[in-house]
């Protein structure tokens, strides 16, 4: 089941479009990532799913419901968000701000305001007033505040901006648990790649407004296994060599020289001696893994080169 669809979503500012036609398929009790360079569209996207902006075209539907101006009261009672920097009231404190929250809310649990700060690790400084907190601290402040009323879905517009590494840690063991515990659906931007690697089910990449790839992290994972990559000047006969006298199924001419070989129960030593035994001659041959970076990266230059062709 899915709790956000879009439907060739797209918005423009001033006829140019920052977001086009973009689908994107959230899955219940997931962490998606939206992983994206700055600019490239992330927090437009949100604040047309929080319905802070309108698209310019292209349909949204949450918890399968299309999203529109007047419908959007009860379902946005459903999420909590966290979209740009988050906004207090700089001379309350914490507590007080999450108060305020609840009452606009309409959200009376008294126990849920120490319970949530104790969640972000925020509890020691319930008396301060906002205008005290470093970065780090507003930004776990603000996601107190998206999760305190206990949301189906969460929409977090770079959470972990500002956060130092351990608060980086502490953050993200709390989405998983959200995900996990209470079943909350996340849908959290990124810039960070390995962020992303690192808690998100779904990852969803964005370049320019358009959305490249959506995949399974697990998937990822899969078409990111070691492989041999062989450098021989004799890629015909190496092939055959493989193939007929190896048995090797999985493996990919990359270049005029280079084979990378992905089948997984044959050794390099195994490899080298049946090659040389048929006198084919090689350059080297080495263990390697594609890294997502690598991959995500890849992803990224294509576009960008396929836009320049299309523009000449
Ligand atoms: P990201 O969140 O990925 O950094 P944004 O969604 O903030 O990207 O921005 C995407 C593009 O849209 C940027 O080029 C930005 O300058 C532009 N943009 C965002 N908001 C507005 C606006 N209100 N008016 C004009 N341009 C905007």
């Amino acid at each position: 089941m899915h709790i956000i669809r879009t439907h060739n979503v797209t918005k423009c500012f001033q006829g140019k479009e920052v977001v086009s036609n973009v689908n994107i398929n959230v899955k219940k009790g997931e962490i998606y990532g939206l992983l994206g360079p700055n600019g490239s569209g992330k927090t437009t996207l949100m604040k047309m799913l929080t319905n802070l902006i309108k698209p310019t075209a292209g349909e949204i539907e949450i918890f399968g419901q299309r999203l529109t101006p007047s419908s959007s009261f009860a379902v946005l009672g459903r999420i909590g968000s966290m979209i740009e920097f988050p906004i207090f009231y700089e001379k309350f404190t914490a507590k007080e701000n999450l108060e305020l929250h609840c009452e606009y809310m309409g959200y009376h649990n008294k126990k849920a305001i120490n319970e949530v700060l104790e969640m972000v690790h925020l509890i020691n400084i319930v008396n301060k007033p906002v205008e005290n907190f470093s970065l780090g601290m507003k930004q776990r402040l603000g996601i107190a505040r998206a999760i305190i009323t206990r949301p189906e879905l969460l929409i977090l517009d770079e959470p972990i901006n500002g956060l130092d590494p351990v608060g980086i840690r502490e953050i993200r063991n709390l989405f998983k648990l959200l995900a996990k515990e209470y079943n909350i659906t996340m849908i959290i931007s990124s810039h960070i790649l390995a962020e992303m690697e690192q808690m998100a089910d779904t990852v969803g990449v964005i370049n320019k407004g358009k959305l490249i790839e959506e995949v399974s992290m697990e998937a990822m994972r899969e078409r990111n296994a070691e492989y041999i990559e062989l450098i021989t000047p004799d890629i015909t006969s190496a092939c055959f060599v493989l193939e007929h006298r190896l048995y090797l199924q999985n493996f990919k001419v990359v270049d005029q020289k280079i084979i990378r070989i992905f089948d997984q129960n044959v050794s390099q030593k195994e490899i080298s001696k049946t090659l040389i035994l048929n006198d084919i001659e090689m350059e080297s041959m080495s263990k390697k893994v594609t890294s997502l970076e690598e991959y995500f990266m890849g992803l990224v230059e294509k576009e960008n080169q396929n836009q320049v062709v299309k523009h000449e």
